[in-house]
């Protein structure tokens, strides 16, 4: 009945009536509306400890996945901070650019590191210009595509050279979160967080807790390009190149 239906919509100048079997009879709007809800909540949490500061060299960056040792529930994946060229990268999707940078960025991990730089880079808990980040997932189940389930806890530790002393700083960072929360995840974290901490503190080359803040992040045109190691930092005024640690030379 194409008519029919061409003549119902016609009537209706607003073109906002919505055209359901009801529509013929309902064409006035009723005094009360009665509207569908929808929504969803999101719920993403994370904890990290102080950093502890390392004595600096290669050898201290390779021993940051033995860290998660006695603590891992799978396998322990290390992501190096990000070049200029994914300064922008941003794991909202709504975003097409910022998503894109962020997908070429990570698609190479698995899904529970996937999982876990969406909840800790949402909360602002790690920042990949300057941070390295181990991770794994530490408690709770994973769903049947290997995605950690919204109460599992996954995390590790994230490390960056201190901009002043050069030496590596070292804190432990867990999270979790996604369409549910349950009560004892927060305790839950408490716990793994204390436990990674012990890790890093009984490492060889831990020189104890310091209280340097982390480096702010770069506003956006990035810094330079590390003579060591070829890495170009997005961050603009690193002393140290985020990547291998070695002094970044100015021109
Ligand atoms: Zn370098």
């Amino acid at each position: 009945m194409p008519l029919d239906f061409l003549k119902r919509r016609g009537a209706s100048d607003t073109g906002t009536q919505p055209l359901g079997p009801t529509s013929a009879a309902s064409a006035a709007l009723p005094e009360e509306v009665v509207a569908q809800e929808y929504q969803l909540k999101l719920h993403y949490a994370g904890k990290s400890s102080e950093g502890v500061r390392m004595k600096a060299g290669p050898n201290a960056m390779a021993e940051l996945p033995s860290m998660l040792v006695g603590l891992s529930k799978s396998e322990i994946e290390v992501v190096e901070p990000l070049p200029i060229e994914f300064s922008q990268a941003t794991p909202v999707i709504s975003h097409p650019s910022e998503a894109m940078q962020w997908l070429n960025a990570h698609h190479v991990h698995g899904p529970i590191t996937r999982h876990a730089l969406v909840v800790l880079e949402s909360i602002d808990a790690i920042d990949l210009a300057f941070d390295t980040f181990v991770c794994s997932l530490l408690d709770g189940e994973i769903d049947t595509s290997g995605y950690p389930e919204y109460n599992a806890i996954v995390g590790g530790v994230a490390s960056h050279w201190d901009e002043t002393t050069g030496d590596m700083v070292v804190r432990a960072v867990v999270g979790w979160g996604g369409r549910g929360v349950r009560g004892d995840t927060d305790r839950l974290g408490a716990r793994i967080v204390a436990g990674l901490l012990t890790n890093v503190l009984a490492s060889q080359y831990s020189l104890g807790i310091t209280t340097t803040e982390r480096p702010v992040p770069a506003a956006g045109r990035g810094g330079l390009v590390c003579a060591h190691c070829g890495f170009e930092s997005a961050h603009e005024r690193a002393f140290y190149c985020p990547k291998c640690g070695m002094r970044l030379l100015r021109g």
